[in-house]
């Protein structure tokens, strides 16, 4: 049994389409410091003196959401997750209130925004809050009075009104629900490389720029590793219909389309990219049921990735991060079980191996001759994942970029 989970999504009400509107999101890297803010408030009113009613979604200023973590644990070994989330909601909003400082200064008018503020609602779950609904009212007033609203990404408030956040990479997920429910049919997201790469371009340097990827191919590439996007930011784009352009912050070049696949996609290339993660616990489970088992780490929010059932053994991988969450539900079911933390996982994916057998064979051959056995595989129609030891994870990447000729231009499946 294989699965690829995504979950489901928050019911925006259909917005009307407005061209006008455009969310821009910068990352961390982007705003890591008082030049780069100056630099992305400069942006931002030269996108309103072209017309545009601007909404910009900012991440924590550079390590700022790491080093508040950080703090947390210094002061508790497991701090309260009401509490933690307090503390970390606050490294965006620092970002946004010097960007509309600096906005000031140029003589254009912007407000700062939290999360609550800006009407993005969400569930109760601590940490990785799912957003249930976008209530804009306040950004509309302000975008009509002529100010550029900057929205903290990565949190919203709770239906029981506590501050919560949104998982890691939570400003995408911000942007493109905002984008969804103010009818901006685009989102930009501004990062620290020129846009979705082959494989990640710090690992790989031949890797290449994709002018396009599906939403399917996306959701498969941030799921498994390609942190460029938070997977569920792709999930609401697919669902309402935004467009995401991934594009660098330090230039005016264009970036990478994510959107509905398109031949033009396919013909270009059989594999658009190898994603990798160099660690991702891997549990085997004994003693209890499929269904009482998932249903359980559901309920913690746990983020179960691969699972695989042969006999009474359950196997399934969930990320470093959920590690406390998933060692409560196990001792709680009272079943039996063990984990591996020295595994990563290695994936190839793409729309084109749909239609084109022999992916899986050749994948195996390329880890094979590279010395590397997988311990466990799993497929989806576009996706061939390989938990392997984190110490080749690295070479895994390499080698199959280069059997499946990622390296050449080719792969940019370049079009008009
Ligand atoms: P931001 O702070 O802008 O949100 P992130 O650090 O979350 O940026 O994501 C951008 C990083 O994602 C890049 O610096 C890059 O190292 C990494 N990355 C991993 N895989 C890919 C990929 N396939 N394409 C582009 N970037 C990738
Ligand atoms: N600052 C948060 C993080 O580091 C959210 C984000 O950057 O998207 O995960
Ligand atoms: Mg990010």
């Amino acid at each position: 049994m294989t699965t690829a989970q995504f979950e489901p999504l928050p019911d925006l009400a259909a917005a009307e389409p407005s061209t006008g509107t455009l969310v821009m999101k910068f990352g961390g890297t982007s705003v890591a410091d008082p030049e780069k803010i100056t630099g992305v408030a400069r942006r931002l009113v030269e996108a309103q003196a072209g017309g545009n009613r601007v909404v910009a979604v900012l991440s924590a200023m550079g390590h700022t959401t790491d080093d508040l973590v950080r703090l947390a644990y210094e002061v508790s070994p497991r701090p309260k997750p009401r509490e933690l989330d307090m503390l970390i909601s606050v490294g965006e909003r620092i970002s946004c209130a010097l960007a509309a400082m600096a906005i000031h200064d140029l003589g254009a008018e912007a407000i700062s925004l939290t999360g609550s503020q800006a009407g993005i609602v969400t569930d109760t779950v601590h940490g990785r809050a799912k957003i249930v609904d976008v209530r804009a009212r306040r950004i509309h007033e302000a975008l009509d009075q002529d100010r550029i609203v900057l929205v903290a990404g990565f949190q919203g408030v709770s239906t029981d009104f506590d501050i919560t956040t949104l998982g890691r990479g939570g400003s995408d997920t911000t942007a493109v629900a905002l984008a969804a429910a103010l009818g901006a049919g685009v989102c930009e997201i501004y990062t620290d490389v020129e846009g979705v790469f082959t494989a990640d371009p710090r690992l790989v340097p031949t890797a290449q720029k994709l002018h396009a990827v599906s939403y399917e191919e996306m959701l498969e590439m941030a799921a498994s590793g390609a942190k460029v996007l938070q997977v569920r930011s792709v999930e609401i784009a697919r669902s309402h219909d935004v467009k995401l352009h991934v594009r660098p912050s330090f230039s005016s070049a264009d970036g990478t389309w994510v959107r509905e696949e398109d031949d033009r996609m396919l013909e270009k290339a059989l594999i658009s990219g190898v994603t990798h993660t160099r660690e991702e616990t891997l549990y085997r489970v004994t003693g209890t049921t499929a269904s009482q088992l998932f249903a359980a780490l559901a309920g913690a929010s746990v983020n179960v990735d691969t699972i695989v059932q042969t006999g009474p053994e359950i196997v399934f991988s969930a990320p470093v991060d959920d590690r406390d969450a998933t060692t409560d539900v196990l001792d709680g079911l009272g079943v039996e079980w063990s984990a591996r933390d020295d595994l990563g996982k290695v994936s190839v994916i793409g729309a084109g191996m749909k239609s084109h057998p022999g992916v899986a064979a050749k994948a195996f051959a390329v880890l094979a001759e590279a010395g590397i056995e997988p311990e466990v595989v799993t497929t989806s129609p576009i996706k061939i994942a390989c938990h392997i030891p984190s110490d080749d994870v690295d070479t895994a990447v390499v080698v199959l970029h280069k059997a499946f000729e990622l390296d050449a231009p080719e792969a940019e499946r370049a079009h008009a």
